[in-house]
């Protein structure tokens, strides 16, 4: 037999297996199972598999990014604000989009709001370069209106690509409109928060603004409740 044969009849083997497994998967979840019990010894082979992956890193994505014109807030804005922060961090914190400072220095949460940011971090023992803070959206929309939907279809994707190069342990989405759109739900932020979310595997805890708290600062109470949560989940791990 050539190789080409060998070959070839080693791929329909495998395709025909993976075909069989996923059938076996989907009986078991079926019949109710919600996971497969694993071996030490499984773990490791699906680890080192998992190894032999060509990762995509931040700069893959930075780059892929380029000069970005997928939507029309390229047209206004001075700096695409790509994210900045831990490239390994255990905390992901997502916002909603660049505001006037954010746009004229290039990075997320440096005004009013972010300052209150860096200061709620604090409080819980981490700094900014120990988390990796990013938003919803990469380019600050005319007079700070909200994004429209066209808009996050172009940008959310590379979030989601960040967040997957990063695999952090845990998300913090600050405010209705990051909690809302990771999350997929028109929920509000207010019966959102305080509770431990999934988002790809990854427990997400939605909370308030800081922005909102500068204007309402009876919710600080509430939010220093979330952090508590944030920090112990955050300390597990
Ligand atoms: N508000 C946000 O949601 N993101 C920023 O980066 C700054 C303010």
């Amino acid at each position: 037999m050539t190789n080409q044969r060998v070959n070839t009849n080693v791929s329909r083997d495998l395709c025909e297996i993976g075909h069989d497994l996923q059938g076996y998967l989907q009986y078991l979840k079926r019949l109710g199972y919600r996971g497969v019990p694993l071996s030490e010894a499984s773990v490791k082979i699906l680890e080192q598999g998992n190894k032999g992956e060509e990762a995509e890193t931040l700069e893959m994505i930075r780059k892929d990014l380029g000069d970005c014109r997928r939507c029309r807030l390229h047209k206004g804005r001075k700096h695409i604000v790509f994210g900045v922060g831990n490239p390994q961090a255990r905390l992901v914190l997502v916002g909603e989009g660049p505001g006037y400072e954010e746009d004229v220095h290039g990075l997320p949460f440096v005004g009013q709001a972010g300052q209150l940011l860096t200061k709620i971090l604090k409080a819980i023992h981490l700094r900014r370069e120990d988390v990796y803070i990013g938003n919803i959206i990469k380019c600050r929309p005319p007079g700070n209106r909200n994004p429209e939907p066209e808009e996050i279809a172009a940008c959310l994707p590379f979030l989601q690509r960040q967040i997957r190069a990063i695999r952090p342990r845990l998300i913090c989405a600050l405010g209705t409109f990051a909690a809302q759109t990771l999350l997929q739900t028109h929920t509000p932020i207010s019966r959102l928060r305080g509770h431990f979310h999934t988002y790809e595997d990854i427990l997400l805890l939605p909370t308030y603004h800081p922005a909102f708290l500068l204007r309402n600062p009876t919710k600080k109470r509430d939010v220093w409740e979330d952090m508590q949560k944030l920090q112990e989940a955050y300390e597990q791990g």
